[in-house]
């Protein structure tokens, strides 16, 4: 039953104190109520109970197992939202950082851009970065503006952007966005963007070729080295889309493989709750030579302390107001200190293993389209139970909602048939793991005993099979 359903006349949960506004004279005539409001009326018990049943059918983190692949659900650990909600932070007023008068006034908060910067230098062997972008697709493209800016600065004459087929709709969004032609390169049969095929595509117009690694497929591109080289004899970028940095933290820094600009998602893999879109944040970060044409409000020191540093006049300008969603580097900040460096590769190991695991357990259960170790993730596929029996991979997913388990990401990447892909991130036990596991593979005994039974799936939820296209193209989420 919905809130307004459950009205019933006369039922209040707060008593106000009467109107002492006698008339409203100078509101125009069309603007004031001529009848109450249409509001619901209840007890402040209903509507507690409203939205704490509400709240208790969102799928989260703290209550199931999320296996959500290249979104790296994992658990955001309670401190960090402590360290965000610290009053001296939420009470800093953002003009204030603005304002050279009152930068001696905020020098703790400067010092949490600097050293939040240094940090994410460190972990990428980048030389600068920017923490304005608030999403990760907000950070590519100001990574591929700050890649126009270069090219323009030289007198460049550049009309592509090289990406693999695997790679995130993001990517290709991104380079078209800022004015690039796409070229999309074919993966091979080990997973990777096909080398041959790069290389025939590559070219003086190229700007840049945007990567993802480990990619999609949760594969890592043995060819990364060579790519950057013959990108960069064509004085073409490399992009790095860190987004996915689960896998690789503390062992491998993207600045190091030749990569000149990365973003990352500090909501996917340093742990800030996300999934309800928002608010995020996608930090970039560049090699020194691309320094100049980051966005303005750069942090610096002198002997006086921190302040905002001049504008750039090369710089691509601003891009968001202040310093992006602050609260979020914040959560980043204390979630790197807490774990430290060896924290971190901790942090990697066991995503990666968590994916093996998966990977080795249902591997005959399902077809594995790439057999051979993963990262943080692997790609299975429904493809033989769809053929077989009828049950494909949105058959599985809407099963395991029964058991509490949030569904894989199915049908991405585009280049698998039936493709589940699956992240169980460091965070999960054994057990959960297991869990998962074996729903996993009772779906497909049920697929072969009794594969009709899927229509029905999901009971539990409070909508079992809306039309997705629909519910995507005509989003509407009120209640009449
Ligand atoms: C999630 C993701 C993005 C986009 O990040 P948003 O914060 O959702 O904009 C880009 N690339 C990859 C590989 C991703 O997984």
């Amino acid at each position: 039953m919905n809130i307004f359903e459950a009205s019933k006349k006369g039922r209040h949960g707060v008593k106000l104190p009467k109107s002492r506004v006698k008339s409203t004279p100078n509101l125009p005539k069309n603007l004031q109520r001529s009848e109450d409001a249409k509001l619901p009326e209840l007890s402040e018990l209903d509507v507690v109970r409203h939205f704490t049943r509400l709240s208790s059918k969102n799928f989260s983190i703290d209550k199931n197992f999320y296996p959500l692949g290249s979104c790296t659900m994992k658990y955001n650990p309670k401190i960090e939202e402590k360290v965000a909600s610290l009053e001296q932070f939420l009470n800093a007023h953002p003009w204030s950082m603005l304002n050279d008068e009152f930068t001696k006034d905020i020098q703790g908060l400067l010092e949490i851009v600097d050293i939040s910067k240094n940090l994410l230098c460190e972990i990428t062997g980048m030389d600068a970065f920017t923490l304005m972008p608030q999403a990760g697709a907000h950070g590519e493209m100001t990574g591929i503006m700050l890649i126009h800016a270069y090219h323009q600065n030289k007198g460049n004459k550049k009309r592509y952007v090289i990406v693999p087929d695997s790679s995130h709709g993001t990517n290709p969004a991104t380079a078209s966005m800022v004015g690039y032609e796409v070229i999309t390169i074919k993966s091979d049969e080990e997973g990777v963007m096909n080398l041959q095929e790069f290389k025939k595509a590559m070219n003086d117009e190229v700007a840049a070729v945007m990567l993802t690694v480990p990619n999609t497929l949760g594969i890592f591109n043995p060819y990364i080295k060579e790519v950057c080289d013959i990108a960069h004899s064509h004085d073409a970028l490399m992009y790095y889309d860190g987004a996915n940095l689960n896998a690789i933290l503390g062992v491998v820094r993207p600045g190091d493989l030749g990569f000149d600009v990365t973003h990352l998602n500090l909501h996917k893999t340093f742990a800030t709750p996300h999934g309800g879109g928002g608010p995020g944040s996608g930090p970039v970060g560049v090699k020194e030579f691309l320094k100049p044409f980051l966005p303005n409000l750069q942090v610096t020191k002198d002997e006086k302390g921190y302040k905002i540093a001049k504008p750039n006049e090369l710089s691509i300008g601003r891009i968001s107001p202040f310093f992006g969603n602050y609260m979020v580097t914040l959560r980043a900040l204390a979630y790197i200190l807490i774990l430290g460096k060896e924290g971190l590769k901790n942090v990697s190991k066991k995503a990666v293993l968590n994916a093996n695991y998966i990977r080795v357990k249902l591997k005959e259960f399902y077809d594995l389209p790439y057999d051979k170790p993963c990262m943080h993730e692997c790609v299975l596929s429904a493809k033989t139970l769809a053929k077989e029996h009828g049950v494909r991979a949105l058959d599985i997913a809407k099963y395991l909602l029964d058991f509490g388990l949030h569904a894989p990401t199915i049908y991405f990447p585009l280049i698998v048939k039936e493709a589940m892909m699956i992240e169980p991130t460091e965070t999960e036990s054994k057990e959960s793991i297991d869990f998962f596991c074996k729903k996993m593979i009772d779906a497909v005994d049920l697929a072969k005993s009794d594969p009709k039974s899927f229509a029905k799936l999901p009971k539990s939820t409070p909508v079992s099979r809306p039309d997705e296209t629909k519910a995507a193209r005509e989003l509407d989420i009120c209640f009449k």
